[in-house]
C-alpha cells in the first residue's frame, strides 16, 4: 500500500555502521516524521501477533524498544515494562546473559516488574541473529511472566532470527535484505 511504501521510504540505510559490512538499517526518521510515525503506530497495531486481551503488558528492548513500546502500550491501555542493558538500574534486578558475536551482553529488569503470571508482548526495532529478543524472553519468563508474542518494526533477512523464539507469535513490518 501507499503507507507501506511511504513507511519503507523513511528508513535510513547506512553502510558501513557500526562496522565494515555492515548495513545499519535506522528508523529515526519514521518517528521524526508524523505521518511516518502514525503509520508506524497504526500498522504495529494492526499486526499485532496476538489480539491485544491475550497480553497485559508490553516490553520494550533498550533503547530503540522504548521509543514506541509506550505509545503502543498505551494505545492498547496496557503498562510497558522496560528491558534495560545491565548495570543501569538500582538493586534488585534479575539479568540474563547471551552471546555476542564477539563476548557477552546482558539485560536487566527490576525484580518486581514483572507481576506473577503476567502474559508479555516483547518489542524491539529490529530483529537481527534474535539474541536479545531471546534473552528479554528468557527475562521477563525469569521474572514469573509468560511470552504472549514478539512485534518488531524491521526483521534481517537470512539470519533465522525468529528461529531463536521458538513457537511464540511474532510480527514483522519491514523484511529488510
Ligand atoms: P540481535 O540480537 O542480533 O537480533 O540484534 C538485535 C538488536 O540489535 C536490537 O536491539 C536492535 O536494536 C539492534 N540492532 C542490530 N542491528 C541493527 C540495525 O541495523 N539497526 C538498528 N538496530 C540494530
Amino acid at each position: 500500500s501507499e503507507d507501506a511504501a511511504y513507511l519503507v521510504s523513511l528508513i535510513r540505510s547506512v553502510p558501513g555502521f557500526p562496522k565494515e559490512g555492515i548495513i545499519f538499517r535506522d528508523f529515526m526518521p519514521v518517528l521524526a516524521d508524523p505521518r511516518g510515525l502514525d503509520i508506524l503506530l497504526r500498522a504495529l497495531e494492526a499486526a499485532l501477533p496476538v489480539p491485544a486481551n491475550s497480553f497485559d503488558a508490553v516490553a520494550g528492548l533498550e533503547s530503540r524498544g522504548f521509543l514506541f513500546g509506550p505509545s503502543l502500550a498505551h494505545h492498547l491501555g496496557k503498562g510497558f515494562i522496560a528491558i534495560r542493558k545491565a548495570g543501569k538500574l538500582p538493586p534488585e534486578t534479575i539479568g540474563e546473559s547471551y552471546d555476542l558475536e564477539y563476548g557477552t551482553a546482558s539485560v536487566e529488569i527490576e525484580t518486581s516488574a514483572v507481576k506473577p503470571g503476567e502474559r508479555v508482548l516483547i518489542v524491539d526495532d529490529l530483529i537481527a541473529t534474535g539474541g536479545t529478543a531471546k534473552a528479554g524472553a528468557d527475562l521477563i519468563e525469569k521474572a514469573g511472566g509468560a511470552i504472549a508474542g514478539f512485534s518488531f518494526v524491521m526483521g534481517l533477512e537470512g539470519l533465522d532470527g525468529l528461529d531463536k523464539l521458538g513457537d511464540v507469535p511474532t510480527s514483522t513490518l519491514i523484511s529488510m535484505p
